[in-house]
């Protein structure tokens, strides 16, 4: 990314010199959080401005945010969690959890949406396109105890989708219910600046770079993070830290049992270097990764993955490439992961499976990870034909898997497959050729199905073809 940077500012020195209007700044939204967590009342409580700007060619007159810690109260509608899974994360029992927004200013505010998922705000007057919206808010999060994104772990605290994030915008802003299988959120890439203090003993793994401070028995860490899609944390009483570095950029792992830490970070360091050296330069300062207890064996956000603390080890390496991969797949380059999860999801377990050739010592191969995802497929589709008409389409949003086992074969393994296929179809030279086009164009930026798949068709017409036998599910594997 810093070469981008170069080499826009000496084309901007250019334009200027030939008398070429000069290049705009890129204004992100931005978002200014004040948070404090409070153990003893399990509490996040924020003050939160949100500075916005309408480029939509449509006028707003109501602004929306996904309240996403609403799916966590007593009595929520779309549940985070499955019945194969709760029983596990709430190791206490049921524990509910819920935000309280308060003190809105910019605009008439009321919660709404299908499951109390929304806050909607009325400005004044509509938001003209290119206009700007501010907003502040004061919020309380209550934290469930539960071992998942939100809440009070066993041995660490999670926190995202804790505050009121701007809808996705598709013609409209789009209302996301939560789903307890695949990654219901979606949202543009904006600059945060975050002030967060909490009792001294814990660390905290984050998105985006800062310093901690501590007096008083409290710690405070001051952290900007920018051009990012979401900003989450972890926090523990029990992390211990190693930290290296790949391609340049700080990689710190943030451990609590793992027996062995250098492993795990040298494969952090190693895929972030592999990719980077495949797809594109990373974009961020620092990327960081943290032992978190969590039931789906990892979970990325912009800056950060979250690897389960109860991984066998053998898995751990692929957890990190896949989750690595994620910075690319989701993190640079948005997508819609609520109707189109294999965009992202296929193609961070395919990256993974190309980390591996490179790298014989985790002694795994590009024909393992292949071949064990199509005999997973496979058993899959054996089961699925039997059971309904052959649930095959990998097209398809969260709310209509029929469960984890579904959304993992058609989003995970039938995504292996899709882009081995076209791998095998294309020859390298233009696979590759492809893949860093779609790096380079959709970074920042949220791409759709058509966008990536336009990428490919551009240097092989049968591209197109081949995806729309996968995504609709005619395709016979
Ligand atoms: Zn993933």
């Amino acid at each position: 990314m810093k070469r981008f940077f170069i080499v826009t500012f000496a084309l901007c020195l250019l334009a200027a010199a030939l008398g070429l209007p000069a290049c705009a700044p890129e204004t992100r939204d931005r978002y200014t959080m004040r948070l404090v967590f409070e153990p003893l009342s399990r509490t996040l409580s924020g003050e939160m401005g949100v500075r916005l700007t309408n480029r939509t060619d449509r006028p707003w007159d109501t602004v929306c945010f996904q309240l996403w810690a609403n799916a966590f109260r007593e009595g929520a509608k779309y549940l985070p969690v499955g019945e194969t899974f709760a029983p596990a994360v709430y190791y206490k029992g049921a524990s509910f959890g819920g935000i309280a927004v308060t003190d809105v200013e910019g605009g008439e505010a009321r919660v709404a949406g299908a499951d109390e998922n929304i806050l909607e705000i009325v400005p004044p007057s509509p938001v003209p396109s290119g206009g700007e919206a501010r907003f502040s808010m004061r919020f309380t999060v209550l934290l469930p105890e539960i071992e998942h994104r939100l809440g009070i772990g066993q041995r660490t605290v999670t926190l995202s989708g804790f505050y009121p994030v701007l809808c996705h915008w598709d013609g409209g802003f789009c209302e996301h219910v939560y789903t307890p299988c695949g990654d219901p959120f979606t949202s543009a890439a904006a600059d945060y600046d975050v002030t967060f203090t909490l009792p001294e003993r814990y660390l905290v793994a984050h998105t985006g770079t800062g310093t901690r401070t501590a007096a008083d028995g409290l710690a405070r860490y001051q952290i900007v993070a920018e051009g990012v899609r979401d900003f989450a944390m972890v926090c523990s009483e029990r992390f211990s830290v190693c930290t290296g570095e790949a391609a340049g950029v700080p990689v710190a792992y943030y451990y609590l049992d793992d027996p062995d830490p250098a492993r795990t970070l040298a494969a952090a360091e190693e895929s972030l270097a592999f990719f980077e050296e495949t797809f594109s330069d990373y974009a961020y300062p620092a990327y960081t990764v943290a032992e978190t207890g969590f039931p789906y064996g990892g979970m990325e956000f912009p800056m950060l993955s979250w690897i389960a603390d109860d991984l066998p080890g053998r898995e751990t390496p692929l957890v990190v490439a896949h989750e690595t991969a994620h910075q690319w797949w989701y993190a640079m380059v948005g997508s819609d992961p609520y109707h189109e999860a294999w965009q992202d999801e296929g193609l961070a377990e395919f990256s993974a499976a190309l980390f591996f050739d490179a790298h014989p010592a985790y002694r795994q191969t590009y024909a393992d990870v292949v071949s064990a995802s199509e005999r997973a497929y496979r058993a899959y589709y054996s089961v699925s034909a039997q059971l309904s008409a052959g649930e095959t389409a990998m097209s398809r949003p969260l709310t209509s898997y029929t469960g984890d086992y579904a959304y993992r074969s058609l989003a995970y393994d039938k995504g292996v497959i899709l882009f081995d296929r076209l791998r095998q179809t294309m020859g390298d030279g233009r696979f590759f050729a492809a893949l860093k086009a779609y790096a380079r164009a959709y970074a920042g930026k949220t791409a759709s199905p058509a966008e990536l798949i336009a990428c490919f068709a551009a240097r092989a017409p049968q591209a197109e073809g081949i995806f729309a036998a996968f995504l609709g599910g005619a395709c016979v594997i």
